[in-house]
């Protein structure tokens, strides 16, 4: 396989799962990674137009009761995390999504903890009913892991629920047996199969580096992306970086690398083309094919309000008790509109 080559073939055709591998192990210097994020980003804007989408976040909808935690999880390093103080109660979601709606952002993932067993069930569903109701103009995503069944998708569609996030991270179930003792990978599998089946929107996430101890795995990443184009209804894909949490039993293993993690974003708009990769906040991640923001404005209690810059002090629009929106909307979105690209809502 001759680089150029497949790269110039990729400007007119999805590449393949043997393309994609090779074209992340050949961009091994810093000429080939430009050529590789600029096919990707011209591809983004042939195919999408030259735009970026947005869309907000809610953090945390509801608890994790895993056990035990998953070994990088953030409750490692703040305890708080996806505990019951954590969890936003539904009238308070209710009051924030008003606020973002009425700045122009008319999608949110619900986040949350995976919130196991018949409780956790009947809470997300309840949830869902009545945000729906109340939000009826808002794309609603889901993304609270198994917290329900296959089967209360189909309902939880009737409603109005937009699209749903139920991450793999990894399809190598032994890192699942290691790293996350407490969940099961078929689950997982099992409710994004379901919602392909019943035509409800997908969003899925790769963790570059998890349980690779610094060490590129190729061949893993571009399987798992292949895996993502039998998806008919695959709609949107994270690509992040594994971060070792302090404190956590991974805190001494090797981030995931911010070029290895550019490089399979590329890779990922030259094999899957129309669907949004998430990652246009930043410079680097325009360069590289993003196409979407998905955390302007989250939502979340005064005390984690992440998605504040880690330089300035974000704007805060307190909203009722402790519940703030953070309002990042021009600070996501300037990389983008400083780089010749128009804004929409998703
Ligand atoms: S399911 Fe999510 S919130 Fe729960 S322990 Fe695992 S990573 Fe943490």
């Amino acid at each position: 396989m001759d680089f150029d080559k497949v790269l110039r073939e990729a400007r007119h055709r999805a590449i393949d799962v043997w393309e994609a591998e090779f074209l992340m192990r050949k961009a091994s210097t810093w000429d080939r990674v430009l050529e590789l994020m600029r096919v990707a980003s011209r591809v983004r804007d042939e195919v999408l137009g030259p735009r970026i989408k947005v869309m907000g976040f809610v953090a945390s909808v509801t608890p994790c009761t895993v056990e035990p935690w998953c070994k990088y999880c953030f409750r490692w390093a703040r305890r708080k995390l996806f505990a019951q103080r954590d969890v936003l109660e539904p009238w308070e979601i209710v009051e924030a999504l008003r606020v973002v709606e009425s700045m122009g952002v008319r999608s949110v993932e619900l986040g949350g903890g995976t919130y196991l067993g018949e409780m956790g069930r009947l809470y997300t569903t309840n949830l869902v009913r009545y945000l729906c109701r109340e939000l009826p103009r808002m794309g609603l995503w889901l993304n609270n892991g198994p917290s329900y069944r296959p089967s209360d998708l189909a309902l939880m569609k009737g409603w109005g629920l937009a699209g749903a996030a139920c991450n793999f991270e990894t399809l190598d179930e032994r890192k699942y047996i290691v790293l996350r003792p407490g969940l099961k990978l078929r689950d997982r599998i099992e409710i994004v199969d379901e919602c392909d089946r019943i035509g409800l929107w997908i969003d899925q996430t790769l963790l570059i580096g998890l349980g690779d101890n610094g060490a590129p795995n190729y061949s893993e990443w571009a399987w798992f992306l292949h895996r993502l184009m039998k998806y008919r209804f695959l709609k949107i894909v994270e690509i992040h970086p594994f971060r070792p949490t302090w404190g956590s039993p991974c805190e001494n293993d090797a981030p995931g690398s911010i070029v290895e993690t550019l490089k399979a974003m590329a890779v990922a708009r030259l094999m899957l083309r129309d669907v949004e990769i998430s990652g246009a906040q930043t410079p680097q991640g325009i360069l590289a094919g993003a196409s979407l923001v998905m955390h302007v404005l989250p939502v979340t209690r005064a005390f984690r309000a992440w998605g504040r810059s880690e330089v300035f002090a974000s704007k805060m629009i307190r909203v009722v008790n402790d519940v703030v929106v953070v309002d990042n909307l021009d600070e996501y979105t300037r990389p983008a509109r400083e780089m010749g690209l128009s804004v929409e809502p998703l």
